[in-house]
């Protein structure tokens, strides 16, 4: 942060796109640059902040600087978002029971399903439609994961009860956050204990990098769960590239001008969408950029569509600039309740009309 702002609290009275512009950069003595710096090094002079770049690296520092200011938090960068998941299911005490919705991303179901077989922890699925009744399913619970909207089923969870219930229960509470960005909500601020992204989606934005993040509050209990995420961190070395890291701070630069954008694609496309005739169904949260839509004719249809587009990528992944379709069902890890011919959307910043003619001509090939 530069030394004319305060950073931290104070720096969160500023407009999330000045957040996202100003944080993060070096100090203003004449002569430095305006960027952050980019070190390739292992380890340090002796006597300094950090000695070993395990433990630490100024690029790190800037990153974390900003999206924690986004998120109203302290930041922690990790190599991947599944390296976030491990750090942060770490924190299940052995034994411990995990609620996870139904429809999370699937990695992160399949890792605490691995986890389970080992008897490290017990899984109780989070159906969307139960959620308000969501306190049965948390008593005796260690963890509550939240992902809203989750991936790719697109269910909305209230966020905030969910924290209050577990709260209540003495339950840690995880919230990814990846889909909805630090934009459209921030989970520290509805009880969350800790936020995770895949900084690989919307935060980097230009689907160049895989990083992830973990975030907790400035508070004592925050800086607690910090440390241990930070321990983790350290001992299992999951640690991200500066290089990695700096391409994704330059990614968030720009995230709420892509965010906007790609919102405003994504509303006029699920909009024309609706009734499309070779659509069973649309789902769209109403905010966001990602349409999961339901071919008619099931799995093989919808293989068809994705393979009949010239200007969406067929490719997985969401969340950067370019506009991407997938079928999610093709990876086996995907619960049978995801239907067959769903298709999922990440809408990029291209010209809506130029992504609806592609779509439509595919969905009528
Ligand atoms: C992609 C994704 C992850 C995993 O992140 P990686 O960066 O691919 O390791 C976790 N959660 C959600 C919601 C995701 O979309």
């Amino acid at each position: 942060m530069t030394a004319d702002h305060a950073s931290g609290a104070a720096a969160e009275q500023l407009a999330a796109a000045t957040r996202l512009v100003a944080l993060g950069r070096q100090d203003r003595q004449p002569g430095a640059g305006v960027n952050a710096p980019l070190e390739f090094t292992s380890t340090y002079i002796a006597d300094g902040p950090v000695n070993y770049a395990r433990a630490g690296n100024p690029t790190w520092s800037a990153f974390e600087e900003a999206l924690g200011a986004m998120e109203g938090g302290e930041a922690l960068v990790f190599a991947s978002g599944m390296a976030a998941v491990a750090a942060a299911a770490s924190l299940v005490p052995r034994g411990g029971t995990v609620v996870v919705p139904a429809h999370a991303y699937n990695g992160t179901t399949s890792l605490l399903d691995e986890l389970a077989e080992s008897g490290a922890v017990v899984v109780r699925r989070l159906y969307a439609d139960e959620a308000g009744a969501a306190g049965d399913v948390l008593d005796g619970a260690a963890m509550l994961w939240i992902e809203s909207p989750t991936n790719p089923m697109l269910e909305v969870f209230d966020v905030g009860s969910l924290c209050a219930a577990a709260g209540e229960r003495g339950v840690v509470t995880v919230c990814d956050n990846t889909f909805a960005t630090p934009l459209v909500q921030q989970p520290l601020s509805l009880g969350a204990d800790v936020v995770l992204h895949s900084v690989t989606k919307y935060l980097a934005g230009h689907s160049d990098v895989i990083l992830g993040a973990l975030v907790t509050p400035r508070t004592e209990a925050g800086s607690g769960l910090r440390d241990r995420l930070a321990r983790h961190r350290l001992l299992h070395g999951a640690i991200a590239g500066p290089m990695e890291t700096w391409l994704a701070l330059r990614g968030m630069r720009t995230l709420h001008l892509r965010v906007e954008r790609a919102t405003a694609n994504a509303r006029e496309l699920a909009a024309r969408l609706e009734g499309h005739p070779h659509l069973d169904r649309v789902r769209y949260p109403g905010f966001g950029a990602i349409v999961a839509i339901e071919v008619a004719g099931g799995a093989s249809a919808a293989e068809r569509v994705a393979a009949a587009t010239r200007l969406w990528t067929h490719s997985t992944s969401l969340g950067g600039v370019e506009s991407q379709v997938e079928r999610r069902r093709r990876h086996p890890g995907e619960p049978e309740s995801v239907p067959e011919g769903l298709l999922r959307l990440s809408v990029g910043v291209e010209d809506v009309e130029d992504l609806w003619r592609d779509l439509d001509q595919a969905l009528r090939a």
